[in-house]
C-alpha cells in the first residue's frame, strides 16, 4: 500500500465522522479522515445555493448537538453561536386561526387556552410526562444503547415505569387522546417523524427520541453562519488533534485481509493501511458500496437489505422579498421573529394522510410543512436583502411508484408553493427563486441511502439497542454515523459512542 501507518481511517466526514475522528485523536491515535465531497459536515453544510445567500442545505435547525461534545470539541469557544428561536413555533390554519407555541409555558397554556381550556392546564402534565421519560432515556444517549430490560430497570428506580410502559404499547393518537380534546392541540405538541403513522401501535415510544431534546432540554436554535459553522469549528478541533483530513477522496473499498480490515481503497486508486476502519456513512451504502460481498459473512447483506429506510422527506429553500406574512394570522402588525419557525401541521390526520401517500409512492398533496426563516435571526447569511425561507417536508417516496423525482420535481416544488400560499397569503408572490430537494437529491447530493435523513428510520425495531451497533461484521471495521445508537440529527452522539466504543474495546490500538 501507498500509506501507512494510520491507526484508524473514517470514511465520511458528516458531524459523526468529525467527532469520532476528534476522539481517537484526542485518545493520541493517528487518524484520517475521507470526505468524498469538497466539503466536510455531511448533511450538517452551509452552501450557497443562490448567488450571495448562504443556506443550511439539509439540517437548518441546531436542537440535540449534545453539551459534552460542545465542550470537548470547544465550539463555543471557537466562536460557535446559537440563536435560540423563541417564539418556538407559529401555527397557523386555514380559517385565519394561529397559535403560537412559545418556550414559557404560561405563555403557550394562553395561547392553547384560546382552542381548549382543559387542554391548556393538560399541556403541564404532558410535558411533566415528557420531563418524566427524558430523566429515564437521556443518560443512555452518549452511552452503548440500552436494552429494553435495562430502560425498565431504571423506568422503576425513578417511579417513571407507567409512563415507559405507556409509550410502549401506544400509538400517538391514543397517547395525545388521553391528554387534550381539540385536534389542533393534538397535532401542535408532537414530532411525528420516521415513523409517519400516528395510529401505528409503538409510534408513541420512538416519540420518546424526539421529546427529549439535547441533553434533556428543550429549543431550536439558528446557528449563526448556517449549520455548516457547527461542522466547520469541528474540524479546526479534529486538525488541533492532529487528523489528517481529506476532502475529494471518495472511499470505492474497504480493504479486508485475512479477515480483517486493514485499510481503505479510493476511487483514484490510492490506498492507505490502517489498523482500524470506521464507516460515517449510512448501513446501506456502507455494506453494499464498500465491501466486496465475499468479505462480509454469510446471511449479512439479507439483514442489510431488510434495514428500514421508507421515510423520506422534502427540503424547499427559497429567497423572498419579505419574510412569511402573519399578520393576518396574529391581527396586528408583525414583529420580526413572529413567523421565524411556522408549522403547518393541522392535525394528526394530516401527518396519517401525508404518510400513507408516502407508502403509496406519491408525493403528497398536503404535507407536513416546517417553515424557517433563519435571516429574522441570522443577517450574516447575506449581504443582499430579502430573506431565506427553507421548508423540511413531511414526507415523501425515496421512489415514486410512477415516474423519477427528476421528472416531477419542478411540479411537486409548485404543489408545495401553492400549499403553503393557502396559509402564508404572501408566500408564492414573494418569492424571487427557489430550488427543491427531492429524496433523490439528497442521496445525490450528501450520499444518504433513500435520503433517510437519520441514515435509517427511526422506529420501534431501529430503536436503541435494536439499531445496528458500532461493531461491524468485519474484525477491525465499525460504523460511526446516524445509522447506530442514538440515530440521527446533528447529536454527535454515534461518533462520540463509536468512538469510546472503540477506545474501551482496543485498549492497544
Ligand atoms: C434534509 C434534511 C434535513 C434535516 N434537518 C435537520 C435539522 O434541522 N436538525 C437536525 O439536528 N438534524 C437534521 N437532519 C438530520 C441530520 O442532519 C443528520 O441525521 C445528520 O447530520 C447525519 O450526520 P452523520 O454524520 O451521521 O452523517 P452524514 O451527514 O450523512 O455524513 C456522512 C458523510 O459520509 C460521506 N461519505 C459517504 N460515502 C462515502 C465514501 N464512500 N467515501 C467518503 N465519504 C463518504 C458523505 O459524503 C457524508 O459527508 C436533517 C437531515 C436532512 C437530510
Amino acid at each position: 500500500m501507498a500509506q501507512s501507518g494510520y491507526d484508524a481511517i473514517i470514511v465520511g466526514g458528516g458531524h459523526n465522522g468529525l467527532v469520532a475522528a476528534f476522539y481517537l485523536a484526542r485518545a493520541g491515535r493517528r487518524v484520517l479522515l475521507l470526505e468524498r465531497r469538497a466539503i466536510l459536515g455531511g448533511a450538517c453544510v452551509t452552501e450557497e445555493l443562490f448567488e450571495g445567500y448562504k443556506i443550511s442545505t439539509c439540517a437548518y435547525v441546531m436542537w440535540k448537538l449534545e453539551q459534552k461534545i460542545r465542550d470537548d470539541m470547544g465550539l463555543d469557544r471557537r466562536g460557535l453561536k446559537l440563536n435560540l428561536v423563541d417564539p418556538a413555533i407559529f401555527f397557523p390554519y386555514e380559517d385565519g386561526r394561529c397559535c403560537t407555541m412559545w418556550l414559557d409555558m404560561a405563555k403557550t397554556q394562553a395561547e392553547i387556552a384560546r382552542f381548549n381550556r382543559k387542554d391548556a392546564e393538560a399541556y403541564a402534565d404532558w410535558v411533566a410526562m415528557w420531563g418524566r421519560v427524558a430523566e429515564v432515556l437521556t443518560p443512555y444517549i452518549l452511552t452503548d444503547p440500552p436494552s429494553l430490560n435495562e430502560v425498565m430497570e431504571r423506568a422503576k428506580s425513578l417511579g417513571a415505569e407507567a409512563d415507559i410502559e405507556r409509550l410502549l404499547t401506544s400509538s400517538l393518537v391514543d397517547l395525545t387522546g388521553a391528554f387534550f380534546e381539540d385536534e389542533r392541540v393534538k397535532a401542535m405538541v408532537v414530532y411525528v417523524q420516521d415513523i409517519a403513522d400516528p395510529y401505528a401501535p409503538g409510534s408513541a415510544w420512538t416519540e420518546a427520541y424526539f421529546q427529549i431534546g439535547a441533553s434533556g432540554a428543550h429549543g431550536f436554535y439558528v446557528v449563526t453562519g448556517g449549520m455548516g459553522a457547527i461542522t466547520q469549528k469541528m474540524a479546526e478541533a479534529c486538525r488541533d488533534e492532529g487528523v489528517e483530513i481529506r476532502t475529494d477522496a471518495e472511499v470505492a473499498r474497504v480493504i479486508v485481509k485475512g479477515g480483517r480490515a486493514a485499510g481503505v481503497r479510493l476511487q483514484s486508486g490510492e490506498e492507505f493501511a490502517g489498523a482500524i476502519v470506521l464507516s460515517n456513512a449510512d448501513p446501506k451504502r456502507t455494506y453494499r458500496t464498500l465491501f466486496d460481498p465475499e468479505d462480509l459473512p454469510g446471511g449479512f447483506r439479507k439483514k442489510v437489505e431488510g434495514l428500514k429506510t421508507g421515510t423520506g422527506y422534502l427540503k424547499f429553500h427559497a429567497v423572498m422579498s419579505n419574510p412569511p406574512d402573519v399578520s393576518g394570522h396574529l391581527g396586528r402588525a408583525q414583529e420580526p421573529r413572529d413567523g421565524a419557525y411556522i408549522l403547518i401541521a393541522p392535525s394528526l390526520d394530516h401527518y396519517a394522510r401525508a404518510g400513507a401517500e408516502m407508502r403509496r409512492g406519491e408525493p403528497c398533496s398536503e404535507p407536513i410543512c416546517h417553515l424557517q426563516v433563519p435571516t429574522d435571526y441570522d443577517r450574516t447569511l447575506t449581504a443582499r436583502d430579502g430573506h431565506i425561507c427553507s421548508i423540511w417536508a413531511l414526507y415523501a417516496p425515496p421512489k415514486l411508484s410512477a415516474g423519477t423525482w427528476e421528472a416531477q420535481r419542478q411540479e411537486v416544488g409548485e404543489r408545495l408553493i401553492d400549499y403553503v400560499t393557502r396559509f402564508i397569503p404572501n408566500f408564492k408572490s414573494d418569492i424571487r427563486e427557489w430550488m427543491l430537494m427531492t429524496p433523490f437529491d439528497i442521496e445525490t447530493r450528501v450520499g444518504i441511502t433513500d435520503g433517510a435523513i437519520r441514515h435509517l428510520d427511526v422506529v420501534p425495531s431501529q430503536f436503541l439497542n435494536q439499531r445496528p451497533g458500532y461493531k461491524g461484521p468485519v474484525e477491525g471495521f465499525y460504523l460511526c454515523g446516524s445509522g447506530t445508537h442514538p440515530a440521527g440529527e446533528v447529536t454527535g452522539a454515534p461518533g462520540h459512542n463509536a468512538a469510546h466504543f472503540i477506545l474501551h474495546e482496543r485498549q492497544a490500538v
